[in-house]
């Protein structure tokens, strides 16, 4: 049986505020993921749907990508991405880059248009510049809030990610992030490596992650899922296991999958992940647990 066109997003996982936004995290995945299911409906593939979705979520300054980022202790956006082709493997990834709002993008550049699987800082700039992106000053990435966070150290929330399945049932799955507030300048965190934050086998599942980068690294979070419903799990059991491969890393994290037979899922060990998604069965987002 064909498996519906379904897009899943994600606008990050961590600690519960008071002060959260959570209508505007859910409205915000909700629209990424129409934007994204519209492209599958149009006939686009999984690659087209992530990219279009992680770029309205870039764009959208609630979340920690693109303009909003989380801002390194020098105060600079410096920004991590990558996607992945589940049908061939294929791969792109960019970190440290400052002057583009679209880093998923100069990604999927990356991955098209040159051998490589990951550029990093100057030479992923001027491979943007080259490519005829659109540059923009990093100022234009840094909003009153991610300096907020940034001056009062708490931890950031709110980097993205998609995983869908298009209408040739082939799979794919992008990330994109500032990463942590207060990080080092050079810091790269799981988001753009491929099998940490973002992994897809059209054989396995496609999956993007979020949460404690050095922890989600540590573990291979999006491969090891993957490789939890490929052997047989189902998908939210595959995306609980998976998770608890992370206690010995010490870290709490997030993460949406989309399996081979189009089945959509997520957890998360943090006190909430902002989500969103349409499928064959309709559309939804949530914010914290679901409700049992
Ligand atoms: N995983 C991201 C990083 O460590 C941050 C996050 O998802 O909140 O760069």
């Amino acid at each position: 049986m064909k498996a519906p066109l379904s897009i899943l997003v994600h606008g990050g996982a961590g600690p519960h505020r008071p002060d959260d936004d959570v209508a505007a995290a859910q409205a915000g995945c909700l629209a990424a993921a129409r934007a994204g299911h519209a492209v599958l409906k149009r006939g686009g593939s999984a690659v087209d749907a992530v990219e279009a979705a992680v770029r309205l979520l870039e764009d959208d300054p609630v979340f920690n990508a693109g303009v909003g980022a989380a801002l390194t202790r020098d105060g600079a956006a410096e920004l991590d991405a990558s996607v992945m082709d589940g049908a061939t493997l294929s791969a792109g990834a960019v970190a440290c880059v400052t002057c583009f709002q679209n880093p998923i993008t100069l990604a999927r550049r990356v991955m098209e248009d040159t051998p490589h699987i990951m550029l990093v800082g100057a030479g992923a700039e001027a491979f943007g510049r080259a490519r005829g992106l659109p540059v923009i000053a990093n100022e234009r990435l840094v909003t009153a809030q991610a300096r907020r966070e940034l001056e009062t150290h708490r931890v950031s929330t709110g980097t993205v990610g998609a995983v869908a399945i298009d209408g040739a049932g082939h799979l794919a799955a992008a990330t994109s992030t500032g990463g942590t507030t207060g990080k080092l300048p050079g810091r790269v965190g799981d988001s753009p490596l491929i099998g940490c934050g973002t992994y897809a086998d059209d054989m396995k599942a496609a999956v993007s992650c979020t949460g404690l980068g050095e922890a989600i690294i540590r573990v291979s979070l999006a491969r090891h899922a993957a490789d939890l419903v490929a052997s047989g799990l189902d998908g939210f059991a595959a995306a609980r296991a998976a998770l608890e491969a992370l206690a010995r890393a010490r870290g709490a994290a997030g993460l949406i999958l989309v399996t081979p037979a189009g089945q959509l899922a997520w957890a998360f060990s943090t006190q909430r992940m902002a989500r969103g998604w349409v499928n064959g069965a309709g559309e939804g987002a949530g914010f914290g647990p679901d409700p049992r």
